[in-house]
Parts: C-alpha cells; sequence; structure tokens
C-alpha cells in the first residue's frame, strides 16, 4: 500500500474531487481526510481518527465495512475471471445468479434486470427504455418526464435533469428539455400551514393532475420518484401519498419509474421501498443497497408489461442498441451475490426496521423538545433532523448562516459523520444496517452535544 507524506500535496495538486469547492480545496481551506480503514459502522483515517459512519458512506455501505464475505467473493471473481463482457447472450455464473436473486426480491409483476454501474447510468437507461417503449407502441408525442422538485435522480445530463436541487442544475445548461418538475411530498415544507396531511396528499395529487392537463398526457412517458425522498431531506412521504399519485398516473397511462438507489435492499426495514409503501412501479432503478458498495453496480427492473414492449421491438428493428463496456460486471455482480446472502443471513433488513425506530426514538428523546429543532422523522435507517430558527410559526434559517452545517460539524468534533443535506438545515442520517441499539444511542446524545454547543 502506498504509504508517504507527500499524499496531502498529491491530493491538493492533482485530485478532482466531486461535490466540492475546488478553488477552496486547492488553496488548502477544505480539509481532507484519507481514509484507511473501516469496519461495522466505524471508518478509520491516517491520522488515527476513528469515527461513526452515521450515513454508511453515501447511503451506500449498508452491510457496513469489513466484510471478509464479500472481499473474498471479490478475489475469488478476479482470479477466476475479472471481466468478461454481457453482451449477446454472454455472462458469469455471479452475473446470472444476482439477476435471479435481484428478481426473487423485487416485487412480482417484475420480469428482468439491466445490470450498469452508477444509480445515474440506470436511469439514463430507464429513461433511454421509456423513450424507445412509446416508440414501440408508436406513440412518438409520449415523451416528457415528470420529476419532484428535491427528488435526486443522478448527475448525468439527464439524470441531472431529473433531480430537483438547484445546485446539481446551475451553470450546466440543464434541465434538459422533456423533464418537467411537480410539487415533493415534503409536508414539514408545505406553504399553507394549516393544511392537514390528508388536504396535502390530496393538494400534490392536483398539482400532478394540473400539469398533466397543462402539457397533455399524450406528451409524458413517465413519472419518476424515490419512494422516500432522500438527497431533497430524507422526508418519508405523507400517508397515502403513493396510492394517490399512482391513481392519477394510472388514470393517464404513465409509468412509474420508483428510482429505489438508497431504499432498495433494505434501507426502510422492508426490502424495497414499493413493497414498504404499496408502489407498483413499472421500472425500479436500484444501485448502493445492490453490492453495499464493494464494487460499483448498479440495475434498471423492468416490469413483465415494459419487457413485452422492449422483445416486440427487437423482433421489429434488431438488438437493442443499448450497453455499457462495464454491464454486469463480474466483480460488481459477485460483490451483489455475496452482500445480498450477507444481508439474508445476519437479518440486517430487520435490523434496520428495528434499530431505526430506536433510533428515532432516542432522537426524538434526545431532541424534541429543542426550540430549533423543527421536524424529526424517518423511517427504517433513514432519519433526519431539521433545524429552524423558530419552531413556532416555522420560520427558517437564513441558508446563509449554514446552521445545519455548523451542526454537522460539531458532530464530527465529537466522532460522529452525519450528512448536512443539500438545500435546508437538515441533518441526514442512513447507518449502516449493523448499526447497534447501543450507537444510535450514542449518535443522538453527541447530537444532543452538538446541538447544544451550536444552537444553545
Ligand atoms: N438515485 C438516487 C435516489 C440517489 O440517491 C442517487 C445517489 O445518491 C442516484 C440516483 C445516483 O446514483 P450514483 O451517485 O451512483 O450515480
Amino acid at each position: 500500500m502506498l504509504k508517504n507524506d507527500q499524499l496531502e500535496s498529491w491530493d491538493r495538486e492533482n485530485f478532482f474531487h466531486p461535490s466540492t469547492h475546488l478553488a477552496e480545496f486547492a488553496r488548502g481551506n477544505v480539509p481532507q481526510r484519507v481514509v484507511t480503514g473501516g469496519k461495522g459502522c466505524h471508518i478509520e483515517d491516517r491520522d488515527g481518527n476513528r469515527l461513526l459512519d452515521a450515513f454508511a458512506g453515501l447511503y451506500c455501505v449498508n452491510v457496513g465495512y469489513g466484510r471478509p464475505e464479500i472481499a473474498e467473493a471479490i478475489a475469488e471473481q478476479a482470479k477466476e475471471i475479472a471481466y468478461y463482457h454481457a453482451y449477446v447472450g454472454h455472462g458469469t455464473e455471479a452475473s446470472i445468479t444476482l439477476a435471479k436473486m435481484v428478481l426473487d426480491r423485487a416485487p412480482s409483476n417484475m420480469s428482468k434486470v439491466y445490470f450498469g454501474l452508477s444509480g445515474s447510468d440506470a436511469n439514463e437507461t430507464n429513461i433511454k427504455l421509456v423513450w424507445y417503449y412509446n416508440n414501440i407502441l408508436d406513440r412518438p408525442e409520449k415523451k416528457k418526464i415528470i420529476s419532484r422538485w428535491r427528488g435526486y435522480h443522478g448527475s448525468g445530463l439527464m439524470t441531472g435533469s431529473l433531480t430537483g436541487l438547484a445546485a446539481f442544475q446551475q451553470k450546466f445548461d440543464l434541465p434538459l428539455d422533456r423533464v418537467i418538475h411537480t410539487e415533493a411530498p415534503y409536508y414539514f415544507r408545505r406553504d399553507d400551514l394549516s393544511m392537514s396531511e390528508a388536504e396535502f396528499v390530496a393538494h400534490c395529487a392536483s398539482e400532478l393532475e394540473a400539469l398533466i392537463e397543462r402539457e397533455g398526457a399524450d406528451t409524458i412517458a413517465a413519472m419518476i420518484g424515490e419512494p422516500a425522498l432522500g438527497t431533497g431531506g430524507l422526508v418519508p412521504p405523507p400517508a397515502g401519498y403513493w396510492q394517490a399519485i399512482q391513481e392519477v398516473l394510472d388514470k393517464h397511462d404513465i409509468l412509474l419509474i420508483a428510482d429505489e438507489v438508497v431504499t432498495g435492499f433494505g434501507r426502510l426495514g422492508t426490502m424495497f421501498g414499493s413493497e414498504h409503501y404499496g408502489i407498483r412501479p413499472d421500472v425500479i432503478t436500484i444501485a448502493k443497497g445492490l453490492t453495499s458498495a464493494y464494487a460499483p453496480l448498479s440495475g434498471s427492473i423492468l416490469s413483465d408489461k415494459v419487457w413485452k414492449v422492449l422483445e416486440e421491438g427487437t423482433d421489429k428493428f434488431g438488438p437493442i442498441g443499448h450497453g455499457w463496456t462495464y454491464s454486469a460486471h463480474p466483480i460488481g455482480a459477485a460483490a451483489g451475490v455475496a452482500n445480498l446472502r450477507l444481508l439474508d443471513e445476519l437479518n440486517l433488513v430487520s435490523n434496520a426496521g428495528s434499530v431505526g425506530a430506536h433510533f428515532k426514538a432516542a432522537l426524538t428523546d434526545a431532541l424534541g423538545d429543542h426550540p430549533n429543532v423543527g421536524d424529526i422523522r424517518g423511517e427504517g435507517l433513514l432519519c433526519a433532523v431539521e433545524f429552524v430558527e423558530n419552531r413556532d410559526g416555522r420560520v427558517f434559517f437564513d441558508p446563509a448562516r449554514t446552521m445545519g452545517a455548523k451542526v454537522n460539524a460539531a458532530l464530527l468534533a465529537r466522532g460522529v459523520i452525519s450528512r448536512a443535506m443539500p438545500q435546508g438545515d437538515i441533518l441526514g442520517f442512513a447507518p449502516p444496517f449493523c448499526l447497534t441499539e447501543s450507537e444510535a444511542e450514542e449518535i443522538a446524545s453527541k447530537l444532543k452535544d452538538a446541538v447544544a454547543e451550536v444552537l444553545g
């Protein structure tokens, strides 16, 4: 392994880090961390720090760090055959087995899985397939995609357009045409505070309906949404939201893509968010939890309804013109097989549900009465605390004061990694599923101290 004292300067001179203030990093004003190891819910860095990672990397290391079972599966695969492509019927034992394991866990109307590398490329695939689908059905005008404000679907050209967060679009000439946004199911941030949850759900459904009527249903191919909003604020939907939305989509023959990159494979305490909320998607996006990020791998799971049309398309027009060199990469597939086995053997999905409930209760005990804590929310191991200047009347802090980031830093100084979400003073928690109840209590109690330091 590389051990030298020049890493800090090499890093600042050569490495373009994603989602980073580039100029401040180059000037040395953004701290660096060289990560050297990890076990369970903790990571270690070369300065000797051991940190409790309450965001599981980027909510992806779901089985926890340092699992030898996955490392060995990757090594075995690399020795057997590290790479072969998946074009025109090629595969490996790992990729074929993983496809079967994914379909065995997916909702029953799902038929096939296409493997990519990242959540972004899987969503790019989904949009291409939805367009292809409508062309085969001879509906060339039915192409627009509805997304929600505060949705996050990736950083590509199309997926950055679907993402409804300003930071991912500004100065990139996004969003592209064909993408339209509708209301986020974010009850805490509703405009009209007098609305009940049920009224807010009806409002979201009628906003969607009005958008469809304005644009014309015959111009709209699909809606994409995360079962519970992730990067936009970690927000479980209000009760009945998905039923109301699905009814509108069905009425207008609009497909539903459930982006389960975060929620897929257990984060909410159930295998899929679709199952958790009773959603009936036509396409499901998976990534992070598929391999717990031990190797890059994503997928697009397609329903029977979509698949039949794709088959019809290739009968008419020949082999489908879509594929990546690294589709179904054997090393990613081997990691996926070992990861899904571990999830089952260690009962980690159910642990995410039970420890998640304990964690939310611990957060509520620690902070429920604080005057600057406006909302504590979560489902399974996807939780958030939202800070406000004044709880009565729900007055938000001026974003320039970066209060969420300050609490995040104070918590990090106490040895816990959380994530200051990009839009709003929202602290996100999405730890590995092996989190114990005592680790959950440790996070809550350190957060209480961090909040006291920053907000009094
Ligand atoms: N979709 C969702 C819901 C995500 O949270 C993310 C990433 O956080 C993506 C898609 C994009 O995945 P990736 O970063 O692997 O491209």
